[in-house]
């Protein structure tokens, strides 16, 4: 079995910024010689999360729509009680979300639906540089 590293450089709007960031998962599986197995992506950080959707206007309104239903930009937090940077929400909605996606690959090709991407979700109120972690284990 291999594992092999791979890091995905974005630069964020923050704001419940969402990026499909799909063919850079893709092509770190293709780059990195392993035929079968699992991708797992990662954010290290508690204020962004990542999973899948059909990635068009549509939904991507909705999705900020209703995370705003889930965790209010302008709820009380005791996080911001405590710190007084104002993401509480962030750290919610990220939590609910969660960190990181497993996707499995066959002939070095992500097994995702047609109408399937991977997206990136920053919730944080500010812009953000992230790197994003693909974690390929396979043979
Ligand atoms: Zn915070």
């Amino acid at each position: 079995m291999s594992v092999v590293s791979k890091k995905i450089k974005l630069a964020t709007k923050g704001d419940t910024d969402i990026i499909d960031v799909t063919s850079q998962v893709a092509s770190a599986v293709s780059k990195s010689g392993v035929k079968n197995g699992i991708a797992t992506v990662f954010v290290s950080g508690s204020t962004g999360g990542l999973t899948t959707v059909e990635y068009e206007p549509g939904l991507a309104q909705d999705l900020k729509t209703y995370f705003e239903k889930i965790a209010p930009k302008t709820g009380r937090y005791e996080h911001n009680e405590r710190w007084h940077d104002g993401n509480g929400y962030a750290h919610v909605r990220a939590s609910f979300l969660g960190p990181s996606l497993s996707v499995p690959f066959n002939n070095a090709e992500l097994q995702l639906g047609t109408w399937q991407q991977i997206i990136f979700i920053d919730f944080d109120n500010r812009p953000r540089s992230r790197e994003l972690l693909v974690q390929i284990l396979g043979d």
